[in-house]
């Protein structure tokens, strides 16, 4: 089909690596933790180096629900509940944010004192606004032959010759393809999710059609632009309260018309690889607005200008400036997939800036 396909960046061990194992192809990558430590998250790679140094303490399931500003204006101390839900409060140098698009920019709004009533580090208006996900579609075929797609990690190989926006298409955007087994590395997803439209839902059939289509199935994904829009964001409910009595989230959000086309061609593409591929039946899975799950972006963006955007090209808040918000909030434009390896290059970058300050006496 004249496509090139390319290794995927997998973030996962192939081989023994500072005290973790190698992958062990147990395929329970996507949606669960990895036993063996070979998938490469912060939980298994920065915080044990973190605490090893001796300074770095780590307070799990602690809830922040407040951060505190003195009389200059500055983050003075993170308020939070502790494991035991009794209220705490740290005192800081400097407070670094983490809790990306959604959680982010509730911190944030949740009520400090009568001096940010719209918000900690919001002079701009913008905090909660522009908030991103990435397009998706997805497809399935099935196969004479078992392809076995549960073993081993999710996404070997991604097709980007989509990638770059082409004005031929008449809609802007851009995207990504990846082949995987989607939700069927495990039998239970398989069973509630990836089957057939219209297949039987009970009895023997339903048992021969588990059988038949756990071994033979995939799935192609494709993930694309989301169009950063002022009118998609993340606000404070006016009456729901989460379990520890704070304003619950409130997401508004609707896709672009050109993510939905964007979505839509590559799962045309999708389907065509399918077919070229040999497939026995291929189905799709609607396009359609406002499925943003995941990959919560662009809520407290980057700039240079403190009228347009919450954080500079550091990181700092502009408002604020012992406060530094490191997370998938600070992007401007979508990408065109999977965020988390730009949030830690960011991450790494941002922190050598901090200890700069730090060390010059500018925190
Ligand atoms: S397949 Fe995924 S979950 Fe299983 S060991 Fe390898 S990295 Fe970990």
């Amino acid at each position: 089909m004249g496509l090139h396909p390319q290794p995927a960046p997998l973030a996962i061990l192939s081989r023994p690596y500072n005290g973790r194992p190698a992958c062990t192809h147990c395929g329970f990558c996507m949606g669960f933790g990895c036993e063996a430590s070979a998938k490469s998250s912060s939980l298994v790679t920065m915080i044990p180096l973190a605490e090893a140094s001796g300074r770095c303490e780590i307070r799990p399931l602690s809830t922040v629900f407040r951060i505190e500003t003195d009389d200059k204006g500055r983050a003075s101390e993170v308020v939070y509940l502790d494991e035991a839900g009794n209220q705490q409060a740290q005192k800081a140098k400097a407070v670094i944010l983490s809790a990306n698009g959604a959680e982010t920019p509730r911190l944030l709004f949740l009520p400090e004192s009568d001096r940010y009533k719209d918000g900690l580090a919001n002079s701009s208006g913008v905090v909660g606004k522009y908030l991103m996900g990435n397009g998706h579609s997805v497809s399935h075929a099935a196969f004479e032959h078992p392809l076995n797609e549960f073993k081993s990690v999710q996404v070997t190989r991604i097709v980007h010759d989509f990638y770059e926006n082409d004005p031929i298409r008449g809609f802007y955007g851009g995207g990504g393809l990846d082949a995987r087994p989607f939700l069927d590395s495990t039998p239970i997803m398989h069973a509630m999710l990836d089957l057939p439209h219209g297949a039987p839902g009970w009895g023997r059939e339903y048992k021969q059609m588990l059988i038949h289509y756990f071994t033979r199935k995939m799935a192609i994904l494709g993930s694309t632009t989301s169009v950063p829009l002022e009118s998609n964001n993340i606000s404070l409910d006016p009456t729901l309260k989460d379990d520890k009595g704070r304003a619950a989230i409130r997401m508004t959000y609707m896709d672009h018309e050109d993510d939905l086309a964007m979505a839509t061609f590559l799962q045309d593409r999708a389907v065509e690889i399918m077919h070229a591929a040999g497939a026995d039946e291929v189905w799709r899975e609607p396009v359609s607005g406002g499925g943003i799950q995941a990959h919560l972006l662009g809520t407290c963006r980057m700039g240079n200008d403190p009228k347009t955007s919450v954080v500079d090209k550091f990181h700092r808040a502009h408002d604020v400036p012992n406060l530094f918000i490191c997370d998938g909030s600070s992007f401007v434009s979508s990408g065109r997939g999977q965020a988390t390896l730009t949030i830690q290059a960011l991450a790494f970058r941002a922190a050598e800036h901090i200890a700069g300050f730090a060390r010059r006496g500018e925190i």
